[in-house]
């Protein structure tokens, strides 16, 4: 094999690092994505690298995952925590350390693929420097979320001119989810190429534990009616919309109701204020004793969570995917979704769950108690979520998907390479 058909893939995400640990603040899907995404790949036989932003002197520069899967820390702008709307003046230097990292390690990457609109951006100057091919995966659209949001960041018209660019430009625009596809057509350019590969979820894991026993390791009561939301603190996750309706459901007086509000935050960063600003409304609602704060969910107990749970909530204004959805449904427990995005392809309504207009408390309230009341539906429908996942939604299945797309850009970069190298 040539080095213009060798398997090797870039896979950039600037912001958001696959090698820490998810649920906090600047932590969620995206680095989960990459993560498998990489790891799945490489068991298919790629080379891949994951470039992202060192954020501390003491962090790796390289972690090495698997014989083939490694994540790769360059220095762009301070080495410390940048919020993701203050790294764009940082990604020219990004883009240098990118280029010498390949002259250093002798490697010349072909095609990247770029996760979120920061690293497109990288990708865009890559493809000026060196030609390199580029796939992109927004994770989150600046049109959709600016639409949802009181406080458009200074950074907005920077975003919004950089996703139009990179969707006319790249080689391959990856949408993860039919909603996501009709968003860019209709919001954000008419040209472009753009494929459907949705995210996944490990099969595997979620799964592998049962309610019974779920509930005897975290030593949850088994007539418990447990409403469990795992996430980011983040006002666009709705989580403000999930508290009130627990508060208006029917058995909000019954002794057995518990709400679970699982994800990390730190105290004065925008996820700590959330939660704060969550708890705060628990408190004035009377409902502290009915609710725990388990803190950050390690991906090891999370099947433990989802499995324990009658029905996951996932009440966000805006979800360009959700893998909190699709980790729930392949735990075989139902999800209580907001009507929006991503969540209206994962979840099927009346199927495997419910799905409810975004900040509609009695809406939310009416779909949780649908489910808590009656036990042998929610047993159905979180069987059909179950299988839903697994036809649908496996990281294998992704990963093949995007190998293939991959294969497929290669392929046409060999043959445009063809008659120069015949010239020689
Ligand atoms: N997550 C986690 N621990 C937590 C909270 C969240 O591991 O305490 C993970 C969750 O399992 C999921 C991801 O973070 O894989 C969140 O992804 P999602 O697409 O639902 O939301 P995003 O964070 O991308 O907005």
């Amino acid at each position: 094999m040539n080095s213009t058909t060798e398997k090797r893939i870039a896979l950039i995400s600037v912001h958001g690092d696959p090698a820490i640990e998810i649920g906090k603040e600047e932590a969620g899907g995206q680095n989960v994505y990459v993560r498998h995404v990489g790891e799945a790949l490489a068991q298919l036989g790629w080379e891949v690298d994951m470039f992202t932003r060192k954020v501390s002197l003491e962090q790796d520069s390289i972690v090495q995952h698997s014989e083939h899967c490694r994540t790769i820390r360059l220095k762009a702008g301070p080495l410390e925590f940048v919020p993701r709307d203050e790294i764009f003046g940082y990604l020219p230097e990004f883009v240098e350390n990118f280029v010498k990292f390949q002259v250093k390690n002798g490697i010349n990457y072909q095609l990247v693929h770029t996760n979120y609109w920061l690293s497109s951006w990288v990708g865009m100057e890559l493809k000026k420097i060196q030609g390199i091919k580029q796939i992109h995966t927004y994770h989150s659209l600046g049109a959709v979320k600016y639409n949802t949001i009181d406080n458009i960041p200074l950074i907005a018209s920077q975003r919004l001119a950089v996703e139009k660019e990179v969707l006319e430009t790249a080689e391959r625009i990856v949408a993860t989810s039919p909603q996501e596809n009709q968003h860019m057509r209709s919001l954000v350019s008419t040209k472009g190429n753009i494929d459907i590969i949705p995210c996944g979820t490990d099969i595997q894991r979620f799964g592998s534990i049962g309610r019974d026993a779920a509930r005897l390791e975290l030593g949850i009561a088994p007539e418990a009616k447990i409403v469990l939301y795992v996430g980011r603190f983040d006002p666009r996750k709705g989580i403000e919309t999930l508290v009130r309706a627990v508060n208006e459901s029917q058995l909000r007086e019954s002794n057995n109701l518990k709400l679970i509000i699982g994800g990390g935050s730190t105290p004065g960063n925008s996820d700590g204020i959330e939660r704060d600003r969550i708890e705060q409304i628990v408190n004035e609602l009377g409902m502290s004793d009915l609710t725990i704060f388990p803190g950050r969910l390690s991906q090891d107990i999370l099947p433990t969570y989802y499995a324990a749970a009658d029905v996951c909530v996932v009440p966000s204004h805006y979800e360009p995917f959700g893998l909190v959805a699709i980790e729930a449904m392949a735990s075989g427990t139902p999800v209580v979704a907001s009507d929006v995005g991503g969540l209206q392809f994962t979840v099927v309504n009346e199927q495997t769950g419910l799905l409810a207009p975004a900040q509609d408390v009695a809406a939310f309230a009416n779909a949780i108690d649908r489910i808590l009341l009656n036990p042998e539906w929610r047993d159905e429908l979180g069987k059909a979520g179950r299988k839903r996942v697994e036809t649908k939604f496996s990281w294998d299945g992704v990963a093949n998907q995007l190998g293939e797309l991959y294969n497929e850009i290669l392929g046409q970069t060999a043959k445009e390479l063809e008659p120069a190298l015949l010239t020689k």
